[in-house]
Order: structure tokens, then sequence, then C-alpha cells
């Protein structure tokens, strides 16, 4: 088992601010019935990752993620406006595999890189992002939509920086967090994402650290950033606090399988530990809707009116 102490013993003091941030994610935490038959019967994440082990210690609430996006079920919300994403490349500072995922941490001490509009009502600042995959191709994403599984799941960490002053006050707070979810395909190579793969190899084992600047995580994003699915939710790692708007984008992006692979390859486990263990499937398991509301920017009936749209552009 993880556990604070052995996680910040080997850590050097310019990343006390980043395990401060970080710490919650190696509490106990609570086993919870999947309710998707994919990972039911084929994995479950308590046999993949210490994280997940261990007794129910977390009170669960009515607002956990991941969740299944069902079509069908969510509801256009017209006051919906596209996102406004702002980031500046030069706040990128480093990237870090933490034992679960590799996160790619940014200056979030100005507002330099904010996202606001969409269902935000206040500007929020990115500190992180990262990603979940399988070690397949055929499982990996957090969400799902219509219980289709996608290979990887990309998260962007933002905080809300108007109502609260640092990102561990806003992740215990209701409206403190909002987070961009963003599929992943497997296709053809992903330029943008390249630079990021090329670095990986350097941080293969827990608790690597390495310098890495000058990263637009823009170019991670779909084409389309109009479209997407919002809930109320929470974070999908501990401590699960239900403090999250998420935004979870309807165009996925593509990765070529190479890439993907470079992800596959590197180390839940540290260089000290004798058995290495692959950092594959570090997703949760997904958790029930309890009558959330899933709104959508977007309307399947307008997009499939061709002639009104001809019509509008006639006059
Ligand atoms: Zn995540």
């Amino acid at each position: 088992m993880v556990t604070l102490s052995s996680l910040m013993r080997p850590l050097a003091s310019q990343l006390h601010r980043q395990l401060a941030r970080h710490a919650g994610s190696h509490r106990i935490t609570p086993r919870r019935g999947c309710n998707l038959t994919a990972c039911s019967s084929k994995f479950v994440l308590s046999h993949v990752h210490p994280m997940w082990q261990g007794p129910l210690a977390v009170p669960g609430g009515d607002r956990q993620s991941p969740i299944d996006i069902v079509v069908r079920k969510s509801v256009f919300d017209s006051q919906l406006r596209p996102l406004v994403t702002d980031y500046d490349p030069e706040t990128c500072q480093q990237i870090w595999n933490n034992g679960y995922s590799f996160l790619v941490e940014y200056d979030d001490t100005t507002d330099k890189s904010t996202l606001k509009g969409g269902p935000l009502q206040d500007k929020f600042r990115l500190c992180q992002f990262h990603f979940h995959w399988g070690e397949s191709n055929a499982w990996g994403s957090e969400h799902t939509v219509d219980k289709r599984l996608f290979p990887a799941e990309l998260h962007l960490v933002h905080w809300n920086s108007e109502k609260y002053s640092l990102f561990e006050e806003a992740v215990m707070e209701d409206n403190g967090l909002a987070v961009i979810g963003v599929f992943l395909k497997v296709g053809k190579r992903n330029e943008g994402l390249q630079k990021l793969v090329d670095a990986l190899p350097a941080i293969r084992h827990k608790d690597s650290v390495i310098e890495f600047t000058k990263f637009d995580p823009a170019c991670l994003l779909p084409v389309n950033t109009d479209d997407y699915w919002t809930y109320h939710g929470s974070l999908t790692t501990p401590p699960l606090t239900e403090s999250v708007t998420w935004i979870v984008m309807k165009q996925h992006i593509e990765v070529s399988h190479d890439q993907l692979a470079v992800f596959r390859s590197l180390l839940f486990t540290s260089a000290e530990e004798e058995v290495q263990k692959s950092m594959v499937n570090n997703f949760r398991v997904q958790q029930p809707l309890r009558g959330r509301t899933v709104r959508s920017s977007f309307t399947p009936f307008l997009q499939e009116a061709p002639s009104a749209e001809a019509n509008k552009h006639a006059h």
C-alpha cells in the first residue's frame, strides 16, 4: 500500500507544492460496483493499482465520475456557449510520473492559461493535464458515450481563480474545478502530441520529474470545441471531491498506436521496486448518474436540418 509518508520521502522540496496538490491521490478509497458489462467482467481496477485497494473509507456521494453519457437522454441547452481557452505555452513547466498517470504541469500562479465560457460563469486556470488509457485499444477512457469505450481520454484540469486562491482550496469546494475531457481514438499520428511522447521515456518510473516547457495544450483539443456534454461530477482519483464541472468533447482526437504504446511503456512502479508494473488501465470504474442531467451544447436535430441551413445562406 502506498502511504503518504513513503511518497513524500523521495520527493525533492521543489515538488512540495505539487505534492500537496496531489497528496490525496494516495488515500484509501472505496471500491464501487461498475455498471458497465465491459469492465465488470474483464478487469476490475482494484486488481490493477494500489490506489483502488482497501476498505470503504470515503463516503460516496451522489455526483461521482466518470459516467456513461447516454446521448438520447442528454438535454440540449441553448444557453451553453462556446468554450474560450487561452493557453500560454510559456506556463508549461514539467512532466511528472505520479505513479498513476503522467501529469504535464503548468504554472498557475497567475491567470496566464485560462478557460472560460461554455457552462462556466467564472474564469478557470489551467494547472495540469493527464491521460487515462487501457492496456489494449479496446478500452481505456473513463467516460463513455452510449457505452462506447475509447482507448484513452485526456483531462485538462482547471481551477476557479475568481472564487479561490489555490488549487488546494478549489478542489474541496463546489464549482471549484472545470475539467475538459477529450476522447482519443487510434488513427493517424498526432503531431502536436509527439513532443510530449518523445519526453516520456525519461519519466518511465514513478516519482520521476523532468522539465518540460513551451507546450501548448490547445494542440490537443479537437477542431470543434463548440460541441460538448457537461455535467456536475467529481474527480476520478482520490479525494474524489464533487467539485468538478465536466466538459466532455463530442469530437475525439486521433493518436497513433505507436504513440499509445509509449504511454503503456510507463510504469506504476519506482526504480527501486523489484516487480515492475506497466502503467495501463489507469481509469476509474463508472459511477451511477443518480438523477443528474447531462446537458449538451448541440442538438442532433439542428445538425440534421441542412435544408434550413441552405435557406439561411441563400438569403
Ligand atoms: Zn483524469
